[in-house]
């Protein structure tokens, strides 16, 4: 089903294009094909989501928790789905991010049983964490810049609705802290529109995420799409203005360790025409392998490649098509 078509406006006076806008109580718990589309975007414009933290707002004071009935398939709720005019199956789409804001407070949920503290947390406790100044002030003698990022991007898959919880080839909650502004995520789209949906925002969050929690926020992201055909890069994938990070999501990491350094191998011998020692060499000096989160359950990896190398050995000019710039 379609959902009505939200058209541009300009406003009468200025000329001035109000940007397009879905509010927080827009969301979805899965991706799915069967979702309608709450927002029509064109590839090249700028449209704002705004998101709902990954508690739903069940959480306003330090007393609640989050409702145990809610744990499992009613997290991370994400703001959409969003058509994007044009992505038909088979494309990439490529998700820019402009701008992300976020309230004022971060909020951890903790409890023993759950996450990879879960024997060393004790009993079940929220801390808020307020943001002033820019800073996250996590405790009377510390606090720390905010480094904005989304938990959960992802597109509908194909087949069976994916929980948000869930990372996976459709991205989803991928707790991948370079998912940040200035970043670009590229995904397979899978059903025509590709319907994207975007929460969980975190104020800060550590490589692993440990607790199960980083500080999380509501707020609101500024994105742009665009829409590549053909394109043979491997995905997930997140491009960020130094690397170039291959996504891959399993059971366990080393499930997720053989995932990236495959599609790292493949993408530097088939697209850029490294022969496989090559390959190997840039992939060992220069390439990171670090983990994005080991708690969603499944777990996440990334390997990292700086885009410098990669434009050095990009001797067919090859890497700017396959990015569609
Ligand atoms: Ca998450
Ligand atoms: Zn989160």
């Amino acid at each position: 089903m379609r959902a009505r078509r939200s058209r541009e406006r300009k406003t009468a006076f200025t000329g001035r294009t109000i940007l397009k806008r879905l509010t927080r109580d827009k969301f979805c718990y899965a991706m799915s094909a069967d979702n309608a589309p709450h927002l029509h975007v064109a590839p090249g414009e700028t449209f704002c989501l705004e998101t709902e933290d990954c508690y739903t707002g069940t959480i306003r004071s330090p007393q609640d928790r989050f409702p145990e009935e809610m744990r499992e398939d009613r997290a991370n709720p994400a703001t959409g789905p969003v058509f994007v005019d044009g992505a038909a199956v088979g494309d990439v789409l490529c998700v820019e991010i402009e701008k992300i804001e976020t309230r004022d407070y971060g909020i951890m949920f903790l409890e023993s049983g759950t996450g990879a503290l879960s024997e060393l947390v004790e009993g079940s406790e929220v801390r808020f964490l307020p943001i002033r100044d820019g800073e996250l002030v996590i405790s009377e003698t510390l606090s720390v810049p905010i480094d904005p990022m989304i938990g959960v991007l992802g597109v509908a898959p194909a087949g069976e609705p994916i929980l948000n919880t869930t990372p996976g080839e459709h991205g989803g909650n991928m707790d991948c802290k370079e998912i940040a502004a200035g970043s670009s995520v590229y995904l397979p789209v899978a059903v025509d529109g590709a319907l994207l949906a975007v929460g969980d925002l975190h104020a800060v969050m550590g490589d692993g995420e440990v607790c199960i929690c980083g500080a999380e926020v509501s707020g609101e992201v500024f994105l742009r799409t665009r829409i590549l055909r053909n394109c043979p890069l491997p995905t997930p994938c997140v491009e960020t203005p130094e690397h170039l990070l291959l996504l891959g999501s399993a059971e366990t990491l080393d499930e997720c360790e053989r995932m990236v350094l495959d599609k790292a191998h493949g993408f530097l011998t088939e697209q850029l025409a490294l022969s496989a020692n090559e390959a190997a060499c840039i992939m060992s000096l220069l390439g990171e392998l670090r983990v994005c989160q080991v708690v969603d359950p499944l777990k996440t990896m990334k390997f990292m490649l700086p885009k410098s190398a990669l434009a050095a050995l990009d001797t067919g000019s090859r890497l700017g098509e396959i990015l569609g710039k």
